[in-house]
């Protein structure tokens, strides 16, 4: 399998040359030349497969270059029952991402899928445990090593630190604003004692820490030296990892291959969704992916009118759905890649056009950039926004109704999806997080905590390993550089 940029530079990469980078060296995303396609005999058996032996499937259709029992070795390491433990109470945890019906009245269903069981309690486990183990066999074949220095505001960074924590050849160094996240995800990461994990608590705002990140990636000599890389959500394997469990949902959902099902995801990066949308160009039977934004609507925007218009900071909210906070799509380019019939000159000089002015226009009127818009419908495509009245609203009825407490993430999936429902195709919403992650809307919502998976009763009184730093790349330079002796 070979990959390309979406943006045409000419070389043809493969999986494991793609797997420790970020961007293509023309600014491009990578996408497979040609995405595999699976056959309805192929569906058939893996309706019966572990979520790990399917995770293997999938993968070996696109990391061609890596030995298949290598592959299945780190499958089978990274889907464990117990790596996904955190499910609600009666869920079982070895179907690792398993299906609750929430509805099921006049030939419309409603299943909730639950991406949210890992350590960090939300869905970026599902990609980022397998990268911890893909990046570590990676790196002792080369006998090389990664020092990943990343900025977070949460979720990221979290899920990040517990798919490295302990792994040979890599090291994080993780900036975070100092006392801005919450009580909980501060815990979560600086709890964290493994000698190869680094909290670092910038004085300053999130945009700061990301600022510092930049100086960094910019500074291309102090990067080689140290061997600095990152772990962003463009990032292709993480991509494919999440391509896994649209067919574990699908399957898990249906008894023949001749039924379709629908996804809502909650979405930012539209990371996930992406994923969703190479599941149905490899063929899984999907009739809508739908996208559900919180008040930062850039792809609500974007799928009800043809028209990408980015953020600035200051139109960007701080809402109680913070993982949805985005300003751009970072992985929109490999859909409008798809849509534009994968014309890199075009996708280049519309990326360009996001960068000079704010965004472009596919709706066809006179003066825009193309008029693709009107060919969306054919990927599957539908979307939908939730406020923050919407989310407190859906977290209440979810509590009232189904009997199950939701992440607001979540509540804006759930949102969405049942203005979406159709008779005869099964919606399918994406869990994204468990509710103890955003306990203040919980209790704003419920007047009562969130309940709390086993072993986060006291999370916030464990004792915390971080470094308090100025918003200063200087400073961070320097550390980086003392604690990997580089
Ligand atoms: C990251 C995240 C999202 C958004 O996912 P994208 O891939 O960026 O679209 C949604 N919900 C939660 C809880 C997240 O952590």
């Amino acid at each position: 399998m070979q990959y390309v940029s979406t943006r045409g530079h000419s070389a043809t990469p493969s999986f494991s040359e793609i797997l420790l980078g970020g961007l293509a060296p023309d600014g491009g995303l990578y996408l497979p030349r040609e995405y595999p396609q699976v056959s309805n005999a192929e569906l058939d058996q893996w309706r019966k497969l572990s979520y790990a032996d399917l995770a293997f499937e999938v993968l070996k259709k696109f990391a061609t270059d890596i030995p298949e029992a290598d592959l299945k070795a780190l499958a089978h390491k990274t889907y464990t029952a117990d790596t996904y433990r955190n499910t609600h109470a009666g869920e079982d945890a070895s179907q690792i991402t398993p299906l609750r019906t929430l509805e099921d009245k006049d030939g419309k269903k409603l299943v909730l899928q639950g991406l949210s069981n890992g350590p960090t309690l939300a869905f970026k486990d599902m990609a980022m445990q397998l990268l911890g183990n893909l990046f570590e066999y990676a790196l002792a074949k080369k006998g090389a090593e990664l020092n990943i220095v990343g900025a977070t505001s949460g979720d990221t960074g979290s899920a990040a630190e517990y798919a490295m924590r302990g792994k040979q050849g890599i090291r994080v160094f993780m900036l975070s604003p100092h006392k801005k996240m919450s009580a909980f995800q501060t815990a979560q990461m600086f709890s964290l004692q493994d000698p190869n994990i680094f909290n670092i608590a910038i004085e300053g705002v999130f945009d700061d820490c990301q600022d510092i990140v930049k100086a960094i990636s910019n500074d291309l000599e102090y990067k080689a030296a140290k061997k600095i890389g990152t772990v962003n959500s463009i990032n292709w394997a993480r991509v494919v990892a999440q391509v896994v469990y649209y067919f574990r949902g699908y399957l898990a959902a249906t008894t023949s291959n001749e039924q379709k099902v629908s996804f809502t995801v909650p979405s930012g990066n539209f990371g996930n969704i992406c994923a969703g949308h190479i599941a149905r160009m490899m063929g899984l039977p999907i009739d809508k992916l739908v996208v559900a934004t919180n008040e930062n609507d850039v792809l609500d925007e974007f799928f009800r009118t043809g028209v990408y218009r980015v953020r600035k900071s200051a139109e960007t909210y701080h809402t109680s759905s913070p993982s949805m906070d985005i300003s751009k799509a970072s992985n929109f380019e490999r859909f409008i890649y798809d849509l534009l019939g994968r014309d890199s000159d075009r996708v280049k000089a519309l990326f360009h056009k996001v960068e000079t002015a704010g965004g472009f226009d596919l709706t066809g009127k006179p003066g825009s950039d193309g008029n693709e818009f009107t060919s969306v419908i054919k990927y599957g495509f539908a979307s939908g926004k939730s406020t923050h009245a919407d989310r407190l609203d859906t977290i209440r009825f979810a509590e009232e109704r189904y009997g199950i407490t939701v992440d607001t993430h979540t509540a804006d999936g759930i949102k969405v999806a049942r203005e979406n429902l159709a008779q005869g195709v099964t919606m399918i919403v994406l869990e994204t997080a468990l509710p103890a992650k955003f306990n203040e809307t919980i209790r704003e919502a419920l007047g009562r905590d969130a309940d709390r998976p086993a072993g986060f009763e006291n999370i916030e009184a464990l004792p915390q390993r971080f470094e308090v730093m100025p918003a200063d790349a200087a400073s961070v330079k320097n550390f980086v550089a003392q604690h990997t002796g580089l």
